[in-house]
């Protein structure tokens, strides 16, 4: 997990991101600013002010809004989950859980790492095995958002093995084994992993009204000021800083996948870090972005990567017959589509 670049959501539960509106923007900002203005004037008391607490962990920006009176102590505990979370699946920590896996070959991890490799690998098999966390010696050659990104040979693609049948669960002791060549990367799903780790904390210690955003992987927690929808910008694919789709959300996780979060240049052509199986290049999807909504962030989280792996055909296909889970993809020709169960009050804001 190297998301240091992978904070594409814009949270606007004020609005605050004013640029160059064309009319609907502004008047979907008059709009809310007239909310706003109505919500204070008959809630006075109700108010909450949230206070945005922020760190680098799991190699992204991770922010946990929160209102400013829980307990600090609180706060601490929540970046010490990140810093458990990151011991556990960073492929990048040398000293975490994935990093030994990936040089002794077989560890010994919690039930919770277990199901987590448990759903990995189902996952793979649901996916015709796109979606791969077997990838991590091919992950590890792109080095795509690290040091040193660079097109791997195709002598050096052809010694790795991404066969994930071949990874051992043993579930009585509790150990994952991988082949000699094979290396593992969770990073498609350690944050969805990471966001409802916080959530039932959170929860536990009575806090019900919160945004997390573990660079981009957001999970809105209860309602804000306990009475209104949560307002979340989805990062336009092409331009930065800009959104092109709003959601109202409560109690929810969104997780958004796509070319432009960590890529590199050469010749003109721009390498992505979602990388086909098939290929081991970067994968060419017919999806510029993947936004899955629903309950759990962690299979928010699978899920977007998946989807952009799979294309639309097969992503609304899989989508569609899950009960719990939206999506809403832009499509390389612009078009935006939903998943026929979407039913989050949205905007678009581009034409
Ligand atoms: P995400 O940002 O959640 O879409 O996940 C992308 C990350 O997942 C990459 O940076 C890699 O660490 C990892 N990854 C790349 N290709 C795959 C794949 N085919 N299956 C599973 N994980 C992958
Ligand atoms: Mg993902």
């Amino acid at each position: 997990m190297h998301h240091l670049f992978g904070a594409f959501f814009l949270i606007i539960d004020n609005l605050i991101i004013l640029k160059d509106y064309n009319f609907m923007h502004k008047k979907i900002i008059l709009i809310t600013l007239l909310l706003s203005c109505s919500l204070i004037s008959c809630n006075i008391n109700k108010e909450i002010t949230y206070k945005d607490n922020v760190q680098i962990a799991l190699g992204t920006v991770c922010s946990i809004k929160v209102d400013e009176n829980v307990d600090e102590d609180i706060i601490n505990n929540c970046f010490n989950v990140l810093s458990e979370v990151e011991n556990e699946l960073s492929r990048t920590n040398e000293f975490s859980l994935i990093s030994i896996l990936n040089r002794e070959k077989k560890v010994k991890v919690n039930q919770e790492v277990f199901d987590l490799f448990k759903y990995s690998i189902d996952l793979a098999k649901n996916s015709d095995g796109k979606f791969n966390i077997a990838m991590g010696s091919v992950v590890s050659l792109w080095d795509i958002g690290g040091d040193n990104p660079r097109i791997p040979s195709d002598d050096e693609l052809a010694l790795v093995n991404i066969n994930y049948e071949e990874i051992i669960l043993n579930e009585d002791a509790l150990t994952i084994e991988i082949p000699n060549d094979m290396e593992v990367d969770l990073g498609a799903i350690g944050k969805g992993y990471a966001a409802d780790k916080l959530v039932s904390y959170l929860k536990s210690e009575g806090v019900y009204s919160a945004i997390i955003n573990l660079g981009g992987n957001i999970v809105v927690i209860g309602e804000k000021n306990n009475e209104s929808n949560w307002g979340i910008g989805i990062q336009h694919p092409d331009i930065s800083n800009e959104l092109f789709a709003l959601f109202n959300v409560k109690d929810i996780s969104i997780v958004t996948s796509g070319t432009y979060e960590r890529y590199f240049e050469k010749d003109g052509i721009r390498y992505h870090h979602i990388l086909d199986p098939t290929t081991l290049y970067p994968s060419i999807s017919d999806i510029k972005s993947s936004t899955i909504i629903g309950p759990s962030s962690l299979i928010c989280d699978s899920l977007s990567t998946t989807c952009f792996l799979l294309g639309y055909e097969k992503s609304l296909n899989l989508i569609n017959n899950m009960e719990d889970y939206q999506a809403m993809f832009m499509l390389e020709n612009n078009d935006i589509i939903f998943s026929d169960n979407f039913d989050i009050e949205y905007e678009i804001l581009i034409d």
